[in-house]
């Protein structure tokens, strides 16, 4: 006889969780807190590039759903082995070896991705961003070469489609609120007073980024104040319901993506913008200006590494300002640097002909410590090494702390401009223990009879940072393993 399997939530790893269910025969029904223009979760919100290992381009041919267009036989793509992946990921494990949640999600990033495709959820190569054109060939660098048709909500609407074409049904406006036990079994859901019974529950309904007090409990109160830059509905329902049935806490509580934001965006992400317009409250090129806290000081080494290896640790470090708040100052040579999001149209900045006129503009801010500021970090300088913003230049300051160790010009030549930001929390790394079926496990390694967990639920996959592209491919890898166990 068929199982039947609650699948709750509707975002990346949901789905892939009823995909893989209803291929084993289950019947599946998945229950969504939002309602239907809401659904999907974070994995709406995000540009739908997917991380995985590949031998070359023999490897990512079928993953395309237009193999004729014209760029493909110019196009090097390169390869990414399974030891680039798990070297990239233990780059941001502050010297934990890879844990068995990361080598379940390099060693079948690529199997994942072509059963994807096996269900026509297909994709793209992302040219504009992780290529560059080098002797009339778009050469890919990052090791990042695939993105969803139509970013994060192409992803949700193939994949909802595949659902709903293996039968699977969705009930938005469903609020899972509690788990149905016989004794040390799940036996269903909570949805307010109504009780909805299945053979097995799958939990995928993401972390707590958008729960304030969960926040503070878990990370500080530092985070209390923090922008959500997905969506409000990932309060951590989940994660507590499996923890009071006996699920082991997994990974880092503490730990989380965050990135500076401006400050002045609204207090969670917002879908009505056009996909390529969602990521323009993000504030990310700091490594160009510095930043200054409220008393017109400096607190973090604005050009320690690219970009790419400090914006997920740079949010918190704004959090943890007095006030919560910064302001990134640049001058006029680098205005054409600036990515996009600083010309978008909701874009919040103060402009000056001088740093005197600047620094008068900005609010709140100790307007003699940051000309103290400026005025130090102008004379530190470097002078003798050329800006170059494609290479870790060397240009950097002496004597000061912090230092500023590449990409250190003097900011001197007007108009000057500075952006207020914030942190803003992407999602976060503290999950439950799953084991190979992607059954939920107790303190004590057993599984708990009828409960599963996927995506964001999952700890132990990622603790300082992650290569970009990865939490779509872990929501697959364990969304996919969690329908196999509970069908
Ligand atoms: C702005 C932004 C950009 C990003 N860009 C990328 C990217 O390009 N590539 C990448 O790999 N990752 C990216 N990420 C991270 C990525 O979004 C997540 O890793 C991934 O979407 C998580 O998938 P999930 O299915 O676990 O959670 P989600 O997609 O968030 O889904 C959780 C679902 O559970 C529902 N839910 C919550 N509580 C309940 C409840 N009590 N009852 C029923 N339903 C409930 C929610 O409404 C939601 O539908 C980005 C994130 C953000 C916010």
């Amino acid at each position: 006889m068929s199982k039947s399997v609650i699948v709750v939530g509707t975002g990346n790893a949901a789905l892939c969780a009823a995909m893989a269910a209803l291929e084993k025969g289950a019947s599946v029904t998945l229950l969504e807190k939002a309602d239907e223009a809401l659904a999907g979760g974070n994995t709406k919100y995000t540009a739908g590039a997917m991380r995985f290992a590949y031998d070359g381009a023999d490897d990512l041919m079928p993953l395309l759903r237009d193999r004729s267009d014209a760029h493909l036989p110019s196009t090097d793509f390169g390869s990414y082995t399974t030891e680039k992946f798990g070297a990239d990921l233990l780059g941001f494990n502050d010297g934990r070896p890879l844990s068995d949640e990361q080598q379940a999600l390099v060693n079948t990033s690529l199997d994942t991705m072509q059963w994807l495709a096996s269900h026509d959820v297909k994709f793209e190569p992302i040219y504009s961003r992780q290529s560059f054109e080098k002797d009339g060939r778009h050469v890919f660098w990052g090791g990042l070469t695939l993105a969803a048709e139509n970013e994060g909500v192409g992803l949700f609407d193939m994949e909802l489609a595949a659902v709903k074409r293996m039968g699977g049904t969705v009930r938005y406006n469903s609020a899972v609120t509690g788990l149905v036990m016989d004794g040390a079994r799940v036996v269903g859901v909570q949805v307010g007073d109504e009780v909805v019974l299945a053979d097995a529950v799958i939990l995928a309904s993401g972390g707590f980024e958008a729960n304030e007090d969960m926040r503070v409990a878990h990370m500080g109160d530092n985070w209390k104040a923090a922008k959500v830059r997905g969506t409000p509905h990932n309060t951590g329902d989940g994660l507590r319901m499996a923890i009071k049935a006996g699920a082991a806490q997994n990974g880092l509580f503490k730990g989380c993506h965050a990135t500076p934001m401006d400050l002045h965006m609204a207090d969670f992400g917002n879908l009505d913008l056009p996909p390529g317009e969602r990521k323009n409250y993000r504030k990310i090129s700091y490594f160009l200006g510095v930043m200054l806290n409220a008393n017109g000081d400096r607190f973090v080494d604005e050009g320690a590494n690219f970009r790419n290896y400090t914006y997920a640790q740079y949010g918190a470090a704004i959090l943890e300002q007095p006030g919560q708040f910064a302001w990134q100052v640049f001058d006029a040579k680098v205005f054409d640097l600036l990515y996009g999001e600083y010309r978008f149209f909701d874009a919040h900045f103060v402009e000056g002909d001088t740093l005197e006129a600047l620094v008068a503009k900005m609010e709140g801010v100790d307007q003699a410590g940051a000309l103290a500021t400026l005025s130090a970090y102008n004379d530190a300088v470097d002078t003798n090494t050329a800006f170059d913003p494609t290479a870790l230049d060397g240009k950097s300051t002496t004597g000061l702390t912090p230092p500023k160790s590449n990409w250190a010009q003097k900011l001197d030549t007007g108009p000057f401009r500075a952006f207020p930001v914030t942190g803003g929390i992407t999602f976060t790394y503290g999950g439950v223990k799953v084991d190979e079926t992607g059954h939920v496990l107790t303190a004590d390694g057993a599984q708990i009879p009828g409960l599963f967990a996927c995506g964001e639920m999952v700890g132990g996959v990622f603790f300082a940072g992650y290569p970009g592209g990865s939490g779509l491919t872990s929501g697959a890898v364990f969304g996919r393993r969690a329908g196999y166990g509970a069908a």
